[in-house]
């Protein structure tokens, strides 16, 4: 799968991701990473790609011209080009204004052969080339970063961990939290006790399904008292395929 980022500071994420799972990934050939640095794009001799913005109003945004440029030198690279209107790859805006990223948008989006992500910086990026080239926007949640480089690594790393091959079989991304709606039940490794505090009987019984019937339990608990929006999602959908 191939992630294409277009961003003002290419070394923070090639840097980033080249280390642990993501960087085995990359070195199987699992992922490819393609930075694409917008500053290159830029349409003076400074390098400059931002700007005021009309009707006045603090800071400065990024203008259109760079980004689509950035984009375009993108999509004339892929063989499919930008010849067929019906193959154009999915463009993802980094935005705290777009729809908050979960774990079955990461599920989708491992489906495509390329994703295109733009990293915005400043007070943003000029509205009519996020009108042209956009396809979803998408938020890490409701607060205000500095630029889009943090989330679009959060993302390669959620949807890179789906790409099968990506994970050993020691870290499958099966019975997580999110896979079934629950989040995950609690875990246990060596030693048996940890300072005065044991591992659950259960886990060393060796009776599979009452390992499987506790997990469950636990994720449930959990799942209610952390996370009640989805414990009530999960009642109303198990409700609704009992009755079908
Ligand atoms: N003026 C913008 C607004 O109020 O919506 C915020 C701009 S923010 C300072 C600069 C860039 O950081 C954004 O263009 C976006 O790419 C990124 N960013 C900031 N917070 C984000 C979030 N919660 N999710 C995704 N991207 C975010």
């Amino acid at each position: 799968m191939n992630f294409h980022i277009m961003t003002l500071f290419p070394d923070m994420i090639n840097n980033a991701l080249s280390e642990s799972i993501t960087g085995r990934a990359i070195k199987n050939d699992l992922i490819k990473i393609d930075t694409v640095n917008i500053r290159d794009f830029a349409q003076n001799k400074y390098g400059h790609v931002d700007d005021y913005t009309y009707g006045g109003g603090a800071g400065m945004l990024m203008q259109a011209e760079p980004v689509y440029l950035a984009y375009k030198s993108i999509i004339d690279k892929l063989p499919y080009g930008d010849k067929t209107e019906n193959k154009k790859p999915r463009v993802l805006y980094m935005t705290p204004q777009g729809t908050p990223f979960t774990q079955a948008m990461a599920k989708e989006y491992s489906k495509e052969e390329d994703l295109i992500i733009l990293c915005g910086h400043y007070e943003g990026i000029d509205e009519r080339v996020l009108e042209m080239i956009v396809t979803d926007n998408v938020s890490i949640g409701d607060f205000v970063l500095t630029g889009g480089e943090l989330p679009a690594m959060m993302i390669v790393d959620a949807v890179s961990r789906l790409v099968p091959g990506v994970l050993g079989k020691e870290e499958s991304a099966l019975y997580e939290s999110f896979y079934d709606g629950l989040l995950e039940y609690p875990q246990y490794t060596r030693p048996e006790v940890f300072m005065g505090k044991a591992v659950p009987d259960v886990l060393l019984s060796g009776h599979h399904k009452n390992i499987e019937k506790w997990r469950y339990e636990q994720s449930i608990q959990r799942t209610k008292e952390r996370r009640p929006d989805l414990y009530k999602l999960y009642i109303k959908n198990n409700d609704e395929k009992s009755k079908k």
